[in-house]
Protein backbone atom coordinates (compact mmCIF):
# COMPACT_ATOMS: atom_id res chain seq x y z
CA UNK A 1 0.00 0.00 0.00
CA UNK A 2 1.56 3.70 -0.63
CA UNK A 3 0.25 6.87 0.96
CA UNK A 4 -0.36 10.15 -0.21
CA UNK A 5 -0.02 12.87 2.71
CA UNK A 6 -1.60 16.28 1.70
CA UNK A 7 -1.34 19.50 4.02
CA UNK A 8 -1.76 23.17 3.87
CA UNK A 9 0.03 26.10 4.37
CA UNK A 10 -0.30 29.89 5.23
CA UNK A 11 -4.19 30.05 5.56
CA UNK A 12 -7.35 27.68 5.71
CA UNK A 13 -9.93 27.51 3.14
CA UNK A 14 -7.57 26.59 0.53
CA UNK A 15 -9.22 24.07 -1.20
CA UNK A 16 -7.02 21.14 0.59
CA UNK A 17 -10.02 18.88 0.24
CA UNK A 18 -10.87 19.46 -3.66
CA UNK A 19 -6.80 19.36 -4.11
CA UNK A 20 -7.13 15.59 -2.17
CA UNK A 21 -10.50 14.61 -4.02
CA UNK A 22 -9.05 15.90 -7.33
CA UNK A 23 -6.28 13.95 -6.97
CA UNK A 24 -8.42 10.47 -5.53
CA UNK A 25 -9.95 10.99 -8.69
CA UNK A 26 -6.87 11.62 -11.40
CA UNK A 27 -5.75 7.97 -9.56
CA UNK A 28 -8.73 6.01 -9.61
CA UNK A 29 -9.21 7.52 -13.44
CA UNK A 30 -5.72 5.41 -13.96
CA UNK A 31 -7.03 2.11 -12.67
CA UNK A 32 -5.81 2.41 -9.21
CA UNK A 33 -7.67 0.96 -6.33
CA UNK A 34 -7.93 4.70 -3.97
CA UNK A 35 -9.44 5.82 -1.03
CA UNK A 36 -9.20 9.43 0.89
CA UNK A 37 -8.79 9.98 4.78
CA UNK A 38 -9.59 12.86 6.79
CA UNK A 39 -7.71 13.90 9.82
CA UNK A 40 -9.46 16.77 11.88
CA UNK A 41 -7.25 17.94 15.11
CA UNK A 42 -10.01 18.92 17.37
CA UNK A 43 -11.30 16.97 20.02
CA UNK A 44 -14.49 15.97 19.78
CA UNK A 45 -14.78 12.47 18.60
CA UNK A 46 -17.11 13.55 15.62
CA UNK A 47 -18.53 16.93 14.55
CA UNK A 48 -21.61 15.97 15.09
CA UNK A 49 -21.58 18.18 18.04
CA UNK A 50 -20.18 21.16 16.57
CA UNK A 51 -22.60 24.00 15.95
CA UNK A 52 -22.69 24.69 12.25
CA UNK A 53 -21.44 28.21 12.09
CA UNK A 54 -17.67 26.92 13.71
CA UNK A 55 -17.90 23.75 11.56
CA UNK A 56 -19.81 24.43 8.83
CA UNK A 57 -21.89 21.17 6.98
CA UNK A 58 -22.03 17.98 8.99
CA UNK A 59 -21.65 15.41 6.43
CA UNK A 60 -23.00 12.08 7.14
CA UNK A 61 -21.90 8.63 5.01
CA UNK A 62 -23.89 5.18 4.56
CA UNK A 63 -22.61 3.82 8.01
CA UNK A 64 -23.90 7.08 10.05
CA UNK A 65 -20.41 9.15 10.79
CA UNK A 66 -20.99 12.61 11.18
CA UNK A 67 -18.21 13.95 9.46
CA UNK A 68 -16.23 17.08 7.92
CA UNK A 69 -17.49 18.16 4.69
CA UNK A 70 -14.05 17.24 2.64
CA UNK A 71 -16.00 13.62 3.32
CA UNK A 72 -18.60 15.07 0.65
CA UNK A 73 -16.06 15.98 -1.99
CA UNK A 74 -14.31 12.69 -1.84
CA UNK A 75 -17.48 10.93 -2.04
CA UNK A 76 -18.94 13.64 -5.12
CA UNK A 77 -15.87 13.37 -7.12
CA UNK A 78 -14.33 10.02 -6.63
CA UNK A 79 -18.27 8.59 -7.24
CA UNK A 80 -18.01 5.87 -4.34
CA UNK A 81 -19.32 5.48 -1.11
CA UNK A 82 -17.02 6.12 1.95
CA UNK A 83 -17.40 4.77 5.61
CA UNK A 84 -16.06 5.60 9.25
CA UNK A 85 -12.43 4.62 8.75
CA UNK A 86 -12.31 7.46 6.43
CA UNK A 87 -12.37 10.16 9.29
CA UNK A 88 -9.78 10.47 12.09
CA UNK A 89 -10.18 13.39 14.43
CA UNK A 90 -7.96 13.64 17.70
CA UNK A 91 -11.17 12.97 19.67
CA UNK A 92 -11.12 9.27 18.12
CA UNK A 93 -7.57 8.97 18.45
CA UNK A 94 -7.40 10.04 22.36
CA UNK A 95 -10.47 8.53 23.47
CA UNK A 96 -9.26 4.52 21.84
CA UNK A 97 -6.02 4.86 23.25
CA UNK A 98 -7.17 5.80 26.99
CA UNK A 99 -9.34 3.24 26.93
CA UNK A 100 -6.91 0.58 25.66
CA UNK A 101 -4.85 1.82 28.84
CA UNK A 102 -7.78 1.25 31.40
CA UNK A 103 -8.26 -1.84 30.46
CA UNK A 104 -4.04 -3.04 30.71
CA UNK A 105 -4.17 -3.12 26.78
CA UNK A 106 -0.96 -1.38 26.94
CA UNK A 107 0.46 -3.93 29.60
CA UNK A 108 2.06 -1.69 32.13
CA UNK A 109 3.77 0.27 29.41
CA UNK A 110 4.51 4.44 30.10
CA UNK A 111 1.73 5.28 27.67
CA UNK A 112 3.21 9.08 25.85
CA UNK A 113 2.02 11.55 23.53
CA UNK A 114 4.65 10.14 21.36
CA UNK A 115 4.95 7.41 19.98
CA UNK A 116 1.56 6.45 21.21
CA UNK A 117 -0.21 9.11 19.38
CA UNK A 118 0.93 8.47 16.17
CA UNK A 119 1.39 5.03 16.27
CA UNK A 120 -2.61 4.59 16.80
CA UNK A 121 -3.39 7.06 13.74
CA UNK A 122 -0.56 5.12 11.82
CA UNK A 123 -3.30 2.01 12.45
CA UNK A 124 -5.93 3.85 11.55
CA UNK A 125 -4.66 4.77 8.07
CA UNK A 126 -3.39 0.82 7.51
CA UNK A 127 -6.49 -0.53 8.33
CA UNK A 128 -8.25 2.52 6.08
CA UNK A 129 -6.47 1.44 3.15
CA UNK A 130 -6.98 -2.27 4.08
CA UNK A 131 -10.37 -2.42 4.81
CA UNK A 132 -11.05 -0.16 1.52
CA UNK A 133 -8.94 -2.44 -0.51
CA UNK A 134 -6.89 0.23 -1.57
CA UNK A 135 -3.53 0.61 -3.02
CA UNK A 136 -3.39 4.17 -2.53
CA UNK A 137 -4.61 6.12 0.41
CA UNK A 138 -5.09 9.58 0.44
CA UNK A 139 -4.53 11.18 3.76
CA UNK A 140 -5.40 15.12 3.94
CA UNK A 141 -4.20 16.60 7.35
CA UNK A 142 -6.81 19.26 8.55
CA UNK A 143 -5.53 22.75 9.08
CA UNK A 144 -2.38 24.04 8.51
CA UNK A 145 1.27 23.36 9.31
CA UNK A 146 2.52 25.11 12.19
CA UNK A 147 -0.48 25.05 14.19
CA UNK A 148 0.02 22.82 17.61
CA UNK A 149 -3.26 20.89 16.84
CA UNK A 150 -2.39 18.85 14.01
CA UNK A 151 1.60 18.05 14.70
CA UNK A 152 0.92 14.49 15.86
CA UNK A 153 -0.73 13.80 12.01
CA UNK A 154 2.58 15.22 10.73
CA UNK A 155 5.08 13.15 13.04
CA UNK A 156 2.44 10.25 11.98
CA UNK A 157 3.72 11.12 8.58
CA UNK A 158 6.93 11.55 9.46
CA UNK A 159 7.51 8.01 10.88
CA UNK A 160 6.07 6.38 7.93
CA UNK A 161 7.79 8.33 5.60
CA UNK A 162 11.40 6.75 7.82
CA UNK A 163 10.12 3.38 7.61
CA UNK A 164 9.31 3.08 4.39
CA UNK A 165 10.44 5.50 1.82
CA UNK A 166 9.48 4.19 -1.07
CA UNK A 167 5.77 4.30 -0.20
CA UNK A 168 4.96 7.74 1.18
CA UNK A 169 5.25 10.84 -0.39
CA UNK A 170 3.06 14.95 0.81
CA UNK A 171 1.95 17.09 -1.10
CA UNK A 172 2.07 20.67 0.34
CA UNK A 173 -0.43 23.23 -0.73
CA UNK A 174 0.05 26.59 -0.21
CA UNK A 175 -1.24 29.79 -1.01
CA UNK A 176 0.68 32.99 -3.02
CA UNK A 177 -1.18 35.89 -2.77
CA UNK A 178 -1.03 38.63 -5.28
CA UNK A 179 -1.89 42.02 -3.23
CA UNK A 180 -3.38 44.69 -4.69
CA UNK A 181 -1.47 47.09 -3.66
CA UNK A 182 1.63 45.32 -5.08
CA UNK A 183 0.08 43.89 -8.14
CA UNK A 184 2.41 40.93 -7.83
CA UNK A 185 2.02 37.20 -7.43
CA UNK A 186 4.33 36.34 -3.83
CA UNK A 187 6.30 33.07 -3.00
CA UNK A 188 7.54 33.97 0.29
CA UNK A 189 4.11 32.97 2.14
CA UNK A 190 4.83 29.29 0.62
CA UNK A 191 8.49 29.30 1.11
CA UNK A 192 7.98 29.65 4.64
CA UNK A 193 5.22 27.41 5.24
CA UNK A 194 7.61 24.48 3.67
CA UNK A 195 9.83 25.36 5.82
CA UNK A 196 7.71 25.26 8.77
CA UNK A 197 6.72 21.98 7.44
CA UNK A 198 10.71 20.93 6.78
CA UNK A 199 11.22 21.23 10.51
CA UNK A 200 8.87 18.77 11.28
CA UNK A 201 10.98 16.59 9.26
CA UNK A 202 8.89 16.55 5.97
CA UNK A 203 10.20 17.24 2.69
CA UNK A 204 7.12 17.87 0.30
CA UNK A 205 7.27 16.02 -2.48
CA UNK A 206 4.66 18.12 -4.68
CA UNK A 207 4.07 22.01 -3.89
CA UNK A 208 0.75 22.79 -4.77
CA UNK A 209 0.25 26.97 -4.98
CA UNK A 210 -3.25 28.19 -5.15
CA UNK A 211 -3.70 31.51 -6.19
CA UNK A 212 -5.27 33.55 -8.28
CA UNK A 213 -3.83 32.94 -11.61
CA UNK A 214 -1.40 29.71 -12.72
CA UNK A 215 2.35 30.42 -11.24
CA UNK A 216 4.67 32.16 -13.83
CA UNK A 217 8.02 30.28 -15.19
CA UNK A 218 10.19 32.40 -12.52
CA UNK A 219 8.54 31.97 -9.27
CA UNK A 220 7.96 28.26 -9.62
CA UNK A 221 12.02 28.11 -10.25
CA UNK A 222 11.79 30.54 -7.15
CA UNK A 223 9.94 27.99 -5.08
CA UNK A 224 11.95 24.97 -6.40
CA UNK A 225 15.24 26.13 -5.50
CA UNK A 226 14.26 27.58 -2.05
CA UNK A 227 11.92 24.26 -1.23
CA UNK A 228 14.45 22.20 -2.57
CA UNK A 229 11.88 20.33 -5.32
CA UNK A 230 12.17 20.09 -8.76
CA UNK A 231 10.63 22.97 -11.08
CA UNK A 232 8.02 20.24 -12.39
CA UNK A 233 7.07 19.38 -9.16
CA UNK A 234 5.48 22.71 -8.52
CA UNK A 235 2.29 22.74 -9.34
CA UNK A 236 -0.76 25.56 -10.09
CA UNK A 237 -3.80 25.43 -8.98
CA UNK A 238 -5.09 29.11 -9.87
CA UNK A 239 -8.90 30.25 -9.24
CA UNK A 240 -11.69 28.48 -10.95
CA UNK A 241 -14.84 29.14 -11.45
CA UNK A 242 -15.91 25.81 -10.72
CA UNK A 243 -14.10 23.20 -8.18
CA UNK A 244 -14.72 20.19 -10.78
CA UNK A 245 -12.67 21.97 -13.17
CA UNK A 246 -9.38 21.28 -10.90
CA UNK A 247 -8.60 17.33 -11.61
CA UNK A 248 -8.29 18.97 -15.11
CA UNK A 249 -6.14 21.27 -14.44
CA UNK A 250 -3.86 18.71 -12.05
CA UNK A 251 -3.85 16.83 -15.27
CA UNK A 252 -3.17 19.00 -18.32
CA UNK A 253 0.37 19.76 -15.71
CA UNK A 254 0.60 15.69 -15.22
CA UNK A 255 0.10 15.50 -11.52
CA UNK A 256 -1.51 12.04 -11.79
CA UNK A 257 2.31 10.84 -14.30
CA UNK A 258 4.55 12.08 -11.44
CA UNK A 259 2.91 11.08 -9.12
CA UNK A 260 2.52 7.45 -9.62
CA UNK A 261 6.43 8.01 -11.18
CA UNK A 262 7.24 8.80 -7.16
CA UNK A 263 5.11 6.02 -6.07
CA UNK A 264 6.56 3.50 -8.33
CA UNK A 265 3.24 2.37 -9.92
CA UNK A 266 2.70 1.53 -13.17
CA UNK A 267 -1.10 2.23 -14.73
CA UNK A 268 -3.27 2.24 -17.66
CA UNK A 269 -3.50 5.31 -19.28
CA UNK A 270 -6.69 7.41 -19.00
CA UNK A 271 -7.71 10.64 -20.20
CA UNK A 272 -10.60 11.44 -17.74
CA UNK A 273 -13.14 11.38 -21.12
CA UNK A 274 -16.48 11.17 -18.72
CA UNK A 275 -15.45 13.95 -16.53
CA UNK A 276 -14.23 15.92 -18.81
CA UNK A 277 -17.51 16.02 -20.92
CA UNK A 278 -19.82 16.50 -17.48
CA UNK A 279 -17.40 19.95 -16.87
CA UNK A 280 -17.94 20.80 -20.79
CA UNK A 281 -21.17 20.95 -19.90
CA UNK A 282 -21.29 23.46 -16.92
CA UNK A 283 -19.57 25.99 -19.83
CA UNK A 284 -22.52 25.42 -22.40
CA UNK A 285 -25.74 25.79 -20.11
CA UNK A 286 -27.10 28.61 -20.59
CA UNK A 287 -30.38 28.94 -19.30
CA UNK A 288 -30.59 30.35 -15.33
CA UNK A 289 -32.79 29.14 -13.05
CA UNK A 290 -32.78 30.97 -9.87
CA UNK A 291 -33.12 28.55 -6.65
CA UNK A 292 -33.71 30.16 -3.30
CA UNK A 293 -32.72 28.12 -0.20
CA UNK A 294 -34.43 29.14 2.85
CA UNK A 295 -31.92 28.68 5.67
CA UNK A 296 -30.38 30.00 8.76
CA UNK A 297 -26.76 31.90 8.42
CA UNK A 298 -23.75 32.57 10.05
CA UNK A 299 -22.58 35.75 10.17
CA UNK A 300 -19.62 35.82 11.64
CA UNK A 301 -18.44 40.07 12.20
CA UNK A 302 -18.58 40.98 8.81
CA UNK A 303 -19.02 37.77 6.59
CA UNK A 304 -21.62 35.59 5.97
CA UNK A 305 -20.84 32.07 5.34
CA UNK A 306 -22.58 29.98 3.20
CA UNK A 307 -20.87 26.69 4.51
CA UNK A 308 -23.15 24.93 6.14
CA UNK A 309 -25.19 24.10 3.31
CA UNK A 310 -22.46 22.85 0.95
CA UNK A 311 -24.03 19.41 -0.17
CA UNK A 312 -27.48 21.17 -0.80
CA UNK A 313 -25.34 23.42 -3.14
CA UNK A 314 -23.40 20.96 -5.45
CA UNK A 315 -26.67 18.60 -5.57
CA UNK A 316 -28.43 21.68 -7.32
CA UNK A 317 -25.56 22.33 -9.34
CA UNK A 318 -25.30 18.43 -10.44
CA UNK A 319 -28.82 18.25 -11.39
CA UNK A 320 -29.13 21.46 -13.35
CA UNK A 321 -26.15 20.88 -15.16
CA UNK A 322 -26.60 17.91 -17.02
CA UNK A 323 -29.99 19.23 -17.69
CA UNK A 324 -27.88 22.34 -19.55
CA UNK A 325 -29.14 24.54 -16.84
CA UNK A 326 -26.98 27.52 -15.47
CA UNK A 327 -28.14 27.60 -11.53
CA UNK A 328 -28.54 30.72 -9.57
CA UNK A 329 -28.64 30.13 -5.73
CA UNK A 330 -30.09 32.34 -3.98
CA UNK A 331 -30.14 32.60 0.31
CA UNK A 332 -32.94 33.97 1.42
CA UNK A 333 -32.42 34.31 5.46
CA UNK A 334 -35.20 32.86 6.97
CA UNK A 335 -35.21 35.15 10.18
CA UNK A 336 -35.85 37.84 7.82
CA UNK A 337 -38.56 36.04 5.23
CA UNK A 338 -40.73 38.19 3.81
CA UNK A 339 -43.10 36.89 0.24
CA UNK A 340 -41.00 39.61 -1.51
CA UNK A 341 -37.86 37.44 -1.54
CA UNK A 342 -39.55 34.45 -3.53
CA UNK A 343 -40.06 36.90 -6.17
CA UNK A 344 -38.41 35.84 -9.35
CA UNK A 345 -37.62 32.34 -7.64
CA UNK A 346 -37.87 29.16 -9.90
CA UNK A 347 -38.09 26.73 -7.23
CA UNK A 348 -37.10 26.54 -3.27
CA UNK A 349 -34.95 23.98 -0.61
CA UNK A 350 -35.96 24.09 2.77
CA UNK A 351 -32.70 22.53 4.53
CA UNK A 352 -31.82 20.46 7.66
CA UNK A 353 -31.89 21.92 10.82
CA UNK A 354 -31.89 22.47 14.05
CA UNK A 355 -33.67 25.02 17.03
CA UNK A 356 -36.01 27.65 16.85
CA UNK A 357 -34.20 30.34 15.00
CA UNK A 358 -35.83 31.29 11.45
CA UNK A 359 -38.65 28.33 11.99
CA UNK A 360 -41.31 30.66 11.45
CA UNK A 361 -39.90 32.13 8.20
CA UNK A 362 -39.50 28.77 6.98
CA UNK A 363 -43.17 28.19 7.57
CA UNK A 364 -43.91 31.05 5.61
CA UNK A 365 -41.75 30.11 2.84
CA UNK A 366 -43.54 26.54 2.36
CA UNK A 367 -47.05 28.25 2.59
CA UNK A 368 -46.03 30.33 -0.09
CA UNK A 369 -45.14 27.32 -2.26
CA UNK A 370 -47.48 25.35 -2.01
CA UNK A 371 -50.30 27.90 -2.83
CA UNK A 372 -48.47 29.43 -5.56
CA UNK A 373 -47.35 26.27 -6.93
CA UNK A 374 -43.73 27.41 -6.71
CA UNK A 375 -41.42 24.11 -7.13
CA UNK A 376 -40.37 22.91 -3.47
CA UNK A 377 -38.20 20.76 -2.13
CA UNK A 378 -37.58 20.14 2.04
CA UNK A 379 -35.48 18.82 3.50
CA UNK A 380 -35.19 16.52 6.90
CA UNK A 381 -35.95 19.28 9.23
CA UNK A 382 -37.98 20.83 5.87
CA UNK A 383 -39.83 17.97 5.68
CA UNK A 384 -40.94 18.20 9.21
CA UNK A 385 -42.05 22.42 8.34
CA UNK A 386 -43.99 21.29 5.48
CA UNK A 387 -45.95 18.76 7.72
CA UNK A 388 -46.68 21.61 10.40
CA UNK A 389 -47.06 23.78 8.18
CA UNK A 390 -50.02 21.46 5.77
CA UNK A 391 -51.38 20.39 9.55
CA UNK A 392 -52.05 24.21 10.53
CA UNK A 393 -53.01 25.59 7.10
CA UNK A 394 -55.05 22.44 5.53
CA UNK A 395 -55.96 20.22 8.99
CA UNK A 396 -57.02 23.01 10.83
CA UNK A 397 -55.01 22.27 13.81
CA UNK A 398 -54.08 25.82 14.68
CA UNK A 399 -50.60 26.47 16.02
CA UNK A 400 -49.50 22.87 15.24
CA UNK A 401 -45.80 22.45 15.24
CA UNK A 402 -42.96 19.81 16.17
CA UNK A 403 -42.36 19.31 20.16
CA UNK A 404 -38.38 20.70 19.35
CA UNK A 405 -39.93 23.48 19.00
CA UNK A 406 -42.56 23.93 20.78
CA UNK A 407 -42.65 21.21 23.47
CA UNK A 408 -46.11 22.34 24.60
CA UNK A 409 -47.74 22.69 21.39
CA UNK A 410 -51.32 20.70 21.52
CA UNK A 411 -50.86 19.65 18.28
CA UNK A 412 -47.56 17.65 18.27
CA UNK A 413 -47.69 16.86 14.82
CA UNK A 414 -44.00 16.43 14.54
CA UNK A 415 -42.30 14.50 17.59
CA UNK A 416 -39.23 13.01 19.04
CA UNK A 417 -38.96 9.16 18.34
CA UNK A 418 -39.60 7.01 21.21
CA UNK A 419 -35.76 5.43 21.02
CA UNK A 420 -34.62 9.01 21.03
CA UNK A 421 -36.19 10.00 24.34
CA UNK A 422 -33.79 8.23 26.47
CA UNK A 423 -30.33 9.33 25.23
CA UNK A 424 -31.96 12.68 25.89
CA UNK A 425 -32.95 12.21 29.51
CA UNK A 426 -29.28 11.12 29.61
CA UNK A 427 -27.70 13.56 27.50
CA UNK A 428 -26.26 11.22 25.48
CA UNK A 429 -26.03 13.40 22.38
CA UNK A 430 -23.22 12.00 20.65
CA UNK A 431 -24.06 9.89 17.65
CA UNK A 432 -27.29 8.99 19.11
CA UNK A 433 -29.64 10.35 16.53
CA UNK A 434 -31.32 8.42 14.25
CA UNK A 435 -28.36 7.94 11.86
CA UNK A 436 -26.94 6.52 8.23
CA UNK A 437 -28.47 4.45 5.60
CA UNK A 438 -32.11 2.96 6.19
CA UNK A 439 -34.09 1.47 3.53
CA UNK A 440 -37.30 2.73 2.63
CA UNK A 441 -39.84 1.74 0.31
CA UNK A 442 -41.84 3.91 -2.41
CA UNK A 443 -45.73 3.84 -2.92
CA UNK A 444 -46.16 3.30 -7.14
CA UNK A 445 -47.46 6.11 -9.31
CA UNK A 446 -45.84 8.68 -6.83
CA UNK A 447 -43.53 11.64 -7.60
CA UNK A 448 -40.84 10.14 -6.00
CA UNK A 449 -41.12 6.62 -7.66
CA UNK A 450 -41.55 7.61 -10.59
CA UNK A 451 -38.15 9.92 -10.41
CA UNK A 452 -36.24 7.03 -8.52
CA UNK A 453 -37.22 4.68 -11.24
CA UNK A 454 -37.61 1.98 -9.00
CA UNK A 455 -39.17 1.36 -5.29
CA UNK A 456 -37.15 0.83 -2.93
CA UNK A 457 -34.19 2.82 -1.86
CA UNK A 458 -31.49 3.89 0.74
CA UNK A 459 -30.95 7.41 1.91
CA UNK A 460 -29.15 8.86 4.80
CA UNK A 461 -30.54 10.12 7.69
CA UNK A 462 -29.62 12.58 10.53
CA UNK A 463 -32.29 13.38 12.85
CA UNK A 464 -34.25 13.04 16.17
CA UNK A 465 -38.14 13.79 15.36
CA UNK A 466 -40.51 12.39 13.05
CA UNK A 467 -43.78 12.15 12.07
CA UNK A 468 -45.91 12.11 15.04
CA UNK A 469 -47.79 8.03 13.96
CA UNK A 470 -51.09 9.62 15.95
CA UNK A 471 -51.78 12.12 12.94
CA UNK A 472 -50.66 10.04 10.30
CA UNK A 473 -54.54 9.57 9.58
CA UNK A 474 -55.75 13.29 9.61
CA UNK A 475 -52.55 14.49 7.13
CA UNK A 476 -53.23 11.71 4.63
CA UNK A 477 -57.08 12.25 4.90
CA UNK A 478 -56.74 15.69 3.90
CA UNK A 479 -54.61 14.95 1.05
CA UNK A 480 -50.71 14.71 2.30
CA UNK A 481 -49.32 11.37 0.30
CA UNK A 482 -46.52 9.81 2.17
CA UNK A 483 -44.93 8.33 -0.92
CA UNK A 484 -41.83 6.86 1.32
CA UNK A 485 -42.11 5.07 4.63
CA UNK A 486 -40.16 2.57 6.33
CA UNK A 487 -40.23 -0.66 5.36
CA UNK A 488 -42.00 -1.58 8.95
CA UNK A 489 -44.71 1.43 7.31
CA UNK A 490 -44.19 3.33 10.91
CA UNK A 491 -42.10 6.70 10.09
CA UNK A 492 -42.96 8.66 6.90
CA UNK A 493 -40.04 9.07 4.77
CA UNK A 494 -41.07 10.72 1.78
CA UNK A 495 -44.31 13.02 1.33
CA UNK A 496 -45.58 15.43 -1.68
CA UNK A 497 -48.61 16.72 -3.05
CA UNK A 498 -50.95 16.43 -5.69
CA UNK A 499 -51.42 18.89 -7.95
CA UNK A 500 -48.36 21.12 -7.68
CA UNK A 501 -45.88 20.64 -9.99
CA UNK A 502 -43.31 19.87 -7.17
CA UNK A 503 -43.88 19.63 -3.73
CA UNK A 504 -41.88 17.16 -2.46
CA UNK A 505 -39.77 16.22 0.75
CA UNK A 506 -38.00 14.30 2.39
CA UNK A 507 -36.98 12.71 6.35
CA UNK A 508 -33.69 11.73 4.78
CA UNK A 509 -30.99 14.03 3.60
CA UNK A 510 -30.58 13.59 -0.38
CA UNK A 511 -28.28 16.06 -0.84
CA UNK A 512 -25.49 13.50 0.60
CA UNK A 513 -25.52 11.49 -2.64
CA UNK A 514 -25.79 13.68 -5.54
CA UNK A 515 -22.68 13.22 -7.10
CA UNK A 516 -20.99 15.90 -10.20
CA UNK A 517 -21.30 12.47 -12.39
CA UNK A 518 -24.82 11.03 -10.86
CA UNK A 519 -27.17 14.05 -9.88
CA UNK A 520 -29.69 12.89 -7.18
CA UNK A 521 -33.24 12.24 -8.55
CA UNK A 522 -35.01 14.10 -6.00
CA UNK A 523 -32.90 17.32 -7.40
CA UNK A 524 -33.50 16.38 -10.81
CA UNK A 525 -37.27 16.84 -10.60
CA UNK A 526 -37.02 20.08 -8.41
CA UNK A 527 -34.47 21.41 -10.87
CA UNK A 528 -36.87 19.57 -13.92
CA UNK A 529 -40.09 21.59 -12.35
CA UNK A 530 -38.37 24.83 -12.12
CA UNK A 531 -37.12 24.97 -15.32
CA UNK A 532 -41.03 24.93 -16.53
N1 LIG B 1 -34.02 18.99 14.09
C1 LIG B 1 -34.71 17.97 13.37
C2 LIG B 1 -34.59 16.60 14.02
O1 LIG B 1 -33.72 16.40 14.82
C3 LIG B 1 -34.25 17.92 11.93
C4 LIG B 1 -32.82 17.50 11.79
C5 LIG B 1 -32.27 17.80 10.42
O2 LIG B 1 -32.79 18.62 9.67
N2 LIG B 1 -31.16 17.17 10.09
O3 LIG B 1 -35.35 15.71 13.73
Amino acid sequence: MKYIFVSGGVISGLGKGVTTASVALLLKSRGIKVTAIKCDAYMNVDAGTIRPQEHGEVFVTDDGIECDQDIGHYERFINENLNRTNYVTNGQIYQEIIRRERSFEYNGEDVEIVPHVPEEMIRRFKYAGRSNKADVVIIEVGGTVGEYQNVLFIEANRIMKYRDKEDVIHIHVGYLPTPTFLGEMKSKPVQTSVRVLSSSGIQPDFIIGRAEKPIDEPRKERIAWLCNIDKEDVISNPDVDSIYKIPIIFKEQKLDEKILRKLGIKAKKDDLKDWKKSVERIQKNNKVIKIGIVGKYATIGDYTLGDAYISVVESIKHAAWINNIKPEIKWIDAEKFTEGDLKEIDGIVIPGGFGKRGIEGKIKAIKYAREHGLPFLGLCLGLQMAVVEFARNICGLKDANSTEINPKTNYPVIDIMPEQKKFLEKSNYGATMRLGKYPCKLSLGTKASKLYETNEINERHRHRYEVNPKYHQILQKNGLIFSGLSPNKKLVEIIELKNHPFFVATQFHPEFKSRFTDPHPLFMGLIQASNK
